[in-house]
């Protein structure tokens, strides 16, 4: 019984020895980790090191999210608990569920292979799927059809030929001669480029991101900022992450709520280190030597805002396409943006070639803009959402509130144009939303204008956006129109003959179809939407136009008197108007 006995004393000292090995190493567990919060509070302290640290974020739905340390709480509502780890440049990322759905296929280096043999097309189908493959079928006859069809769906450009395209591809030079022998100061501000993206193919954003760093001098570039806008495609998780991670200069960070365009851009400047914000879109290309002529320009006035000669990648090609100088950016009464051509040259000065261009707007593909007078300015609305008219807010708010716009003729960056959006609205009032807030902040009574072409479906809050442009002390919107755009011709305010143009025998109404541009284009006919957006204007009883439908096509064409007209197809007539302040429909008849 005494082996016994000490057996089991010898079993029980050997338990005890467990014990306070498992307590021993919980208390060098607990003092490691007090230790380093203590290390993480003092990097608090002191401005950190030049490269931050990274730190890892978990989020419900368990996507890798990235953000520094420098300020923990992400305001915007992006609400993230921190989780653990913080190690200096390590690469951090977790296995998404997502990602591990359908892993990227990576060949060679971070090449990822898309469409083609992958099926995962169900992500973002454009809502008029059928018209739009039958409008891009037509495009792509005779190629690799149907592998390039999918990537045109998926991305509303042909991602298969972007594959087979250099990350590193060289422009062709098409500055002004005049440009090349430009000397810039050695003392440029810092410039930080925030890219945003949603569901961007992988080809298009590598491309844009190497396109700046083999094109921005390392002296004045201080961080390329990838700003994720919570994108749902595999190959943007972990595999973007660690091919980030061995890019220098270049940081991620993730957003665990959709931003939208202005949203994403307005988070990514909060995290930006750099002394001006250039904020490009996804899909661009550089021309050598892009970036001194911005950053020169915000240095001498830290109030301008200024945008390089956008040049274009065709969405079916990818070829490359000059822009011609001069142009500038303008919007219609419909507040859709538009780039103005051919633009006559109002002075014979040699040096117009090279001299910026005073511009009323900017687009939204790349804006170079001082990171204070961004955030003083009131960065974007934060009220408009997803995709949408945020380079308008932005363009009337800086004029009208002590800064300007500019075209920069030496700096030329490259976008791609879409062939159609490939995102899926919520519901399809928001761009028009966006719209009504812009012209209930900005555009004071002139605002009626562009009521007349679309209806009010409600009131926005626009409380804070009043109070800003109160404290700001911003000009009107007359003063917008007479000293920084007086081109936009102002219809007359009185009532005139306008409204719906009707005919009896089609059953349709002579509609305007969108996004044709300030110089108009045709029209056709079209369901009645009695919402006033198929509005037709004259100023005039006495000039009276016609419309004849030839086909599918509506013809404009001056009308001699208000009888019926004589030309062939359908005729309208003018029977009926009735005069309103507001819309004025017209009564026609065969
Ligand atoms: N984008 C985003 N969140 C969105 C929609 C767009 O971050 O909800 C990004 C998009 O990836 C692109 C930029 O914002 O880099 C501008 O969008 P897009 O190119 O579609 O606009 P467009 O050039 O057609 O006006
Ligand atoms: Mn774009």
């Amino acid at each position: 019984s005494m082996r016994l006995w000490g057996r089991a004393t010898a079993a029980r000292r050997r338990m005890l020895c467990l014990w306070l090995l498992l307590l021993g190493f919980a208390l060098v567990t607990l003092a490691l980790s007090d230790l380093f919060n203590r290390d993480k509070s003092q990097s608090h302290q002191n401005p950190g090191p030049p490269r931050r640290p990274l730190q890892r974020f978990s989020s419900p739905m368990d996507l890798e999210v990235i953000v520094d340390s420098r300020d923990p709480a992400l305001e915007l509502g992006v609400d993230l608990a921190p989780l653990k780890s913080l190690q200096e440049d390590q690469l951090l990322f977790v296995p998404s569920t997502q990602g591990t759905k359908s892993p990227p296929q990576k060949k060679g280096s971070y090449k990822v292979l898309l469409p083609g043999a992958n099926k995962d097309i169900t992500a973002p189908a454009p809502p008029t799927h059928g018209e739009m493959g039958k409008a891009v079928q037509l495009h792509l006859e005779g190629s690799e059809k149907e592998a390039e069809l999918a990537a045109v769906l998926k991305y509303g450009f042909n991602e298969v030929v972007s594959e087979r395209i250099s990350q590193h591809r060289r422009l062709p030079e098409t500055r002004h001669p005049g440009c090349l022998g430009e000397q810039y100061s050695e003392s440029l501000p810092s410039a930080s480029v925030v890219i945003c993206f949603h569901d961007e193919a992988w080809s298009t954003l590598l491309r844009t991101v190497h396109s700046v760093l083999d094109t921005a001098p390392k002296q004045h570039l201080q961080e390329v900022l990838l700003v994720d806008d919570l994108s749902q495609h595999g190959h943007l998780k972990t595999v973007l992450s660690e091919y980030v991670s061995h890019l220098d200069r270049v940081r991620l960070i993730r957003s665990t709520k959709r931003l939208g365009v202005g949203g994403c851009r307005t988070l990514g400047a909060a995290r930006a280190a750099g002394e001006v914000l250039v904020f490009m879109d996804s899909h661009c290309e550089c021309q050598k030597g892009w970036l001194e002529p911005l950053l020169e320009r915000v240095a001498q006035d830290r109030t301008k805002v200024v945008s390089p000669i956008m040049d274009v990648i065709d969405w079916q090609t990818f070829q490359y396409n000059a822009t011609q100088w001069p142009v500038r950016g303008v919007f219609d009464w419909r507040l859709d943006f538009h780039w103005e051509l051919n633009l006559p040259l109002q002075d014979k000065d040699p040096d117009s070639a090279v001299q910026p261009l005073r511009t009323p707007a900017l687009g939204g593909g790349v804006v170079a803009i001082d990171r204070h007078f961004f955030q003083s300015v009131g960065a974007y609305d934060p009220g408009m959402l997803l995709w949408g008219a945020e380079q308008i807010e932005l363009s009337i708010r800086v004029w009208s509130c002590g800064g300007s716009m500019e075209v920069v003729p030496c700096s030329r960056v490259a976008h791609l144009d879409h062939h159609h959006l490939p995102y899926v609205f919520p519901d399809q009032e928001l761009l028009q939303r966006n719209k009504i807030r812009i012209a209930d902040t900005w555009m004071d009574a002139y605002r009626k204008i562009f009521y007349r072409r679309d209806t009010l479906s409600e009131s926005p809050n626009i409380t804070e956006r009043l109070r800003l442009k109160r404290s700001l002390g911003c000009r009107n919107f007359h003063w917008y129109l007479t000293a920084v755009y007086p081109q936009l011709y102002i219809p007359q305010d009185r009532p005139a003959l306008s409204g719906e143009l009707y005919n009896v025998g089609a059953g349709s109404c002579a509609d305007y179809p969108r996004g044709q541009g300030p110089q108009g284009g045709p029209m056709n006919i079209a369901p009645c939407s009695g919402t006033g957006s198929q509005v037709t204007m004259t100023t005039d009883s006495s000039q009276m136009i016609s419309f004849t439908v030839a086909g599918e096509r509506v013809v404009l064409s001056p009308c001699p008197t208000h009888g019926p007209t004589t030309s062939s197809g359908l005729q309208w007539k003018f029977i009926k108007a009735r005069q309103r302040a507001e819309p004025v429909l017209f009564y026609t008849t065969i």
